[in-house]
């Protein structure tokens, strides 16, 4: 059984990149009747807002992701306590006492020799004494997970194919603050562990957090800590996929920070981002589609490139556009004016992009309607429209076809002033279709008044 996890920290609005991993994830769940887990990543109590998570869940709500277990970091810290005294009891943790700025020069120090700026475990050879010391100051330490330099980190991406770090190379993470706060690291693997999550799909700028917990994963198997779920795997099978970037580059400041408000007022379909979000960045043509199990059926990994996936409004403007185009009445009904049934769906729909645009042209059937003002001539000829007025299957067909005959007016002159008389504008949906929606005592009662 697959099981994956979408784990946004709730320090602000979820922004289109988020939302893509998400949805990959629900996808990937959900192709192989799998398990989605939502897990809210709220360690950090002071930057953590509830209204985050209420907004969070909204946001996958709107876009028909359903999670189907909801957990929440801040209610599983024994879990982190009882993972982290394992990691004790087996070596793999230390304490350090090194201040941000005492860290911070010693990177510049390594980045001036051009080394790189890896943590040079001092805090390992501190003395007794000196740890004596910074207890006898009241100074916390913030904890470190110790890597393995003998274990090399290899790993086949679901996306980037055989990764593989040295961990000389890498800093021993800290995982524990000196307040006691968790960084993100350890409770993910645990989480992990105890969810029995199955595959990790998240940011290229995960990569080497993914080096790092995979050597936790390892060391929390080889230590007293018992996961929750048993049948436990070695790790998470892990797949990064390339970063959502705008058209320029970069993620705009808009899209950086708004949720799916910024699209919904707009007037974009959830299904319009779902279908675009589906399959951008991957090889398969992105489709206006309202067809969410074609697009679970072709979800496929290896389909994913490696290059960043460009976010274009516009692309996203021209896929809504194309499914409003063709969605049914069935489906857009809940979002449609009032009173508005199939035909007049039908009738209007060529002529928005948007479901909130329906309700301007549907007033053109319902009215009130727009007075113009026509010249005597005009008046004239929608007066002798008025007496070749008759009801029928095809009343537009039937009356242009009248009025052509006898003023002999064509194209324009003939066309123009009648869609005026009959829906006081001068454009719009084809009047073969809304005429008969306007009806016949209230289309005469039209044409009767432009006359006048
Ligand atoms: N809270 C982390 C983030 O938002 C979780 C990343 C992950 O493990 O997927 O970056």
């Amino acid at each position: 059984m697959i099981i994956t996890r979408f784990a946004p920290s709730p320090t602000g609005r979820l922004h289109v990149g988020n939302l893509r991993t998400a949805l990959h994830n629900w996808m990937l769940a959900k192709k192989h009747s799998g398990s989605f887990i939502l897990r809210i990543d709220d360690t950090d109590a002071e930057r953590s807002r509830e209204e985050y998570v209420n907004q969070i869940r909204t946001d996958l709500s709107w876009l028909g992701i359903v999670p189907d277990q909801e957990e929440r970091q801040s209610l599983r810290l024994e879990r982190y306590d009882a993972a982290f005294t394992a990691l004790k009891v087996a070596g793999r943790v230390y304490p350090a006492y090194e201040t941000a700025q005492e860290l911070e020069l010693k990177r510049k120090v390594q980045l001036g020799r051009g080394l790189p700026p890896i943590y040079d475990r001092a805090a390992l050879s501190l003395s007794p004494e000196q740890i004596d010391n910074y207890r006898a100051e009241g100074i916390e330490p913030h904890w470190r997970f110790k890597l393995n330099h003998h274990e090399t980190i290899i790993w086949d991406d679901g996306v980037r194919g055989i990764q593989s770090f040295d961990p000389n190379l890498l800093s021993d993470p800290v995982i524990l603050r000196a307040d006691g706060s968790w960084l993100y690291m350890l409770p993910s693997a645990v989480d992990d562990l105890d969810m029995g999550v199955t595959n990790v799909l998240r940011g290229e700028d995960h990569v080497s957090n993914t080096a790092v917990q995979i050597q936790m994963f390892t060391a929390l198997r080889q230590s007293e800590f018992m996961p929750q779920k048993s049948g436990l795997i070695k790790h998470p099978n892990f797949a990064h996929e390339a970063l959502l970037v705008g058209k320029e580059g970069k993620l705009s400041k808009r899209l950086g920070s708004l949720g799916c408000d910024a699209f919904r007022d707009k007037g974009i379909e959830p299904q319009a981002l779902v279908a675009l979000l589906a399959r951008l960045g991957t090889s398969l043509p992105v489709e206006a589609t309202l067809d969410t199990i074609s697009l679970l059926d072709t979800f496929d990994l290896s389909t994913f490139g490696r290059a960043p996936a460009k976010f274009d409004e516009a692309d996203l403007d021209r896929i809504n556009t194309a499914l409003v185009h063709s969605m049914p009445f069935a489906a857009a009904k809940a979002k449609l004016p009032r009173g508005m049934d199939e035909d007049g769906w039908h009738a209007v729909r060529p002529n928005v992009s948007t479901l909130a645009e329906a309700e301007s042209w549907w007033k053109l059937v319902i009215g009130p309607i727009d007075r113009i003002e026509f010249s005597e001539e005009d008046r004239a000829f929608l007066l002798t429209a008025v007496g070749l007025f008759v009801w029928s299957e095809h009343p537009w067909h039937d009356l242009t076809v009248k009025m052509k005959e006898k003023t002999g007016r064509k194209g324009k002159d003939l066309f123009l002033p009648l869609r005026q008389a009959l829906t006081g504008k001068s454009y719009g949906p084809d009047m073969g279709d809304l005429l008969p929606l306007i009806g016949e005592d209230e289309a005469r009662k039209r044409l009767i008044r432009a006359s006048e």
